[in-house]
C-alpha cells in the first residue's frame, strides 16, 4: 500500500497533481493543505474577469468541499503551514504537528511590491495573485459605485493583462513602469511599442520610463509621486511588480533553494528524501517557467512517478499567450541573449525572430495578426526542457 500523500498548496499545481494522481490510484490517501479558500479556479482567468463583468463567485469552478468530495481527499482550507521538519516527516501548523508519508510542495509564488505600503493606504493598494485577492480588489472597485481610476504599477504580463481587462471593463487605467515599453521581458522594443500604442489608442494612459517614488493618502485618493517628480492620483492602485517563488518554508527546512525556487531534478525530487515540488515554487533542472503548461507537464509526470512509474518531465517549445485583446501577444523568450532579433511586418502586426550566432531560431515574439504564426514557429523553436 502506498504512503499517504500530503500536498501543500491547492493552486493549479497542487490540485492538478491531486487530479492526475487520483485518476491513477483510487486508493491512496491524499491530504491537501492551503492557506487560502481552497476554491478550484483557473488563475489565468483572474485577469479577464472585469471585461466580462464576472463577480468572484463566477470564477470559482468548485468549492473546496466539492474538490474534497470529487477527489476523495481531505482538504484543509485557511490553514497555514508554518514549518516543515523533513527529519521527522512532520508539518507544523503553528502548534499542531501533522505527520506526512510523502510530501509535495506547491506553494506558488508571492508578489513583490517595490516598497513597503503604509497602513494609511493599505485598503486601497492591492496585489492580485489568487482568487481571494481578486475578491478583495473586486469589492473595493464595486464599492466606488462608478468606474474607478486605477493606477497599475508594473507592465509585465500581469500588469498589462489587468490594464487591458480593467479598461475594457470601463475603468480609467494608468500603467506605470520603469521600462520604456510594456512587456519588456517578453517583447523586443518594436513589438512592445506596438502593444503600448494599441493600449494608448484604447484609452489606457502609459507612464513608462518611471518608477514609483512615493505612495500616500490624499483624501479619498491615493497620491503618487513618480521618479521624475510627476504626480498622479487614483482611487485604487494595483501593484504588479513581479512574483518570487515562495521558498521560505523549504529554505528553513534546509532544502536546496535559490531565488529561482526549490531545486528539483527532472523527477521533481527536492534535496530531501520523500519531498517533491512543482508549480511556481519549483526550479526544475534549472528552469522555473511560472506558466501553466510546464506545471501541467510536471503534475502529469509526478503523478506517474508517485504511483510507481518513475517519469522524467520534459517541456516543449511552449510560447506564452498574453491576454491583451487590444493587441494580442505571443512570446517564446530565448533562454540566452540572441545574437540578433530579426523583425518583420508593420505595426501592430509584427514578427520578431531571435537567432543565435549560426542563424538558428532560439525564440520568437508575435503581435497583432501575426500571433497566428505561433504554431508554425513553435515547431521550429527549441524545447524548453528536452
Ligand atoms: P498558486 O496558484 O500560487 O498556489 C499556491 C498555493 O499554495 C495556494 O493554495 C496557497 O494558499 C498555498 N500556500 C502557500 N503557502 C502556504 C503555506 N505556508 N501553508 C499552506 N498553504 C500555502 N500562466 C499561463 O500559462 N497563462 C496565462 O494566461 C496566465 N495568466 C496569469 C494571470 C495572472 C493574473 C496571474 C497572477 C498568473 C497567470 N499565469 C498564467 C501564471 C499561472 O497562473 C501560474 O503559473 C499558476 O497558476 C501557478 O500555480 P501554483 O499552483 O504553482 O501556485
Amino acid at each position: 500500500m502506498s504512503e499517504p500523500l500530503t500536498i501543500l498548496g491547492t493552486g493549479m499545481a497542487g490540485l492538478g497533481l491531486a487530479r492526475q494522481l487520483r485518476a491513477r490510484d483510487p486508493e491512496r490517501a491524499i491530504t491537501l493543505i492551503t492557506a487560502d479558500s481552497g476554491d478550484d479556479y483557473s488563475k489565468p482567468l483572474l485577469s479577464t474577469g472585469f471585461a466580462k463583468g464576472l463577480p468572484p463567485e463566477r470564477l470559482a469552478q468548485r468549492s473546496a468541499l466539492e474538490v474534497a468530495d470529487q477527489l476523495e481527499a481531505v482538504v484543509r482550507t485557511h490553514t497555514r503551514v508554518t514549518a516543515i521538519d523533513v527529519e521527522a516527516n512532520t508539518l507544523w501548523l503553528d502548534r499542531e504537528a501533522l505527520p506526512y508519508g510523502e510530501l509535495v510542495i506547491a506553494t506558488g509564488a508571492v508578489p513583490q511590491p517595490p516598497m513597503a505600503i503604509a497602513e494609511s493606504v493599505s485598503g486601497r493598494v492591492f496585489t492580485i495573485n489568487d482568487l481571494d485577492d481578486y475578491r478583495v480588489f473586486h469589492h473595493a472597485l464595486s464599492r466606488l459605485g462608478r468606474p474607478g481610476r486605477v493606477a497599475i504599477v508594473g507592465a509585465g504580463l500581469v500588469g498589462c493583462e489587468f490594464a487591458n481587462d480593467l479598461a475594457d471593463g470601463g475603468h480609467r487605467v494608468c500603467l506605470i513602469a520603469p521600462e520604456t515599453t510594456p512587456l519588456a521581458r517578453l517583447l523586443p522594443e518594436p513589438l512592445g511599442k506596438a502593444l503600448g500604442d494599441a493600449m494608448r489608442d484604447s484609452g489606457i494612459e502609459l507612464r513608462m520610463g518611471r518608477t514609483l517614488a512615493t505612495l500616500e493618502e490624499g483624501g479619498a485618493n491615493v497620491s503618487m509621486t513618480l521618479s521624475d517628480g510627476d504626480t498622479l492620483e487614483a482611487d485604487l492602485v494595483l501593484v504588479a511588480t513581479g512574483l518570487k517563488p515562495r521558498i521560505q518554508l523549504a529554505a528553513e527546512a534546509g532544502l536546496e533553494v535559490s531565488d529561482a525556487g526549490i531545486h528539483t531534478d527532472r523527477y521533481l525530487r527536492t534535496s530531501a528524501p520523500g519531498v517533491h515540488a512543482l508549480g511556481d515554487v519549483a526550479c526544475v533542472d534549472g528552469i522555473n517557467a511560472m506558466y501553466v503548461q510546464p506545471l501541467q507537464a510536471c503534475a502529469k509526470a509526478l503523478a506517474a512517478t508517485l504511483s510507481g512509474t518513475p517519469t522524467r518531465v520534459s517541456y516543449g517549445p511552449w510560447p506564452v499567450l498574453v491576454k491583451t485583446p487590444v493587441c494580442p501577444v505571443v512570446s517564446l523568450p530565448p533562454r540566452q541573449a540572441p545574437a540578433r532579433w530579426h523583425i518583420e511586418g508593420e505595426s501592430p502586426d509584427l514578427t520578431a525572430l531571435a537567432e543565435d550566432e549560426d542563424g538558428r531560431l532560439i525564440g520568437f515574439a508575435l503581435t497583432g495578426a501575426c500571433v497566428r504564426r505561433k504554431v508554425e514557429l513553435a515547431r521550429a523553436a527549441p524545447a524548453l526542457l528536452v
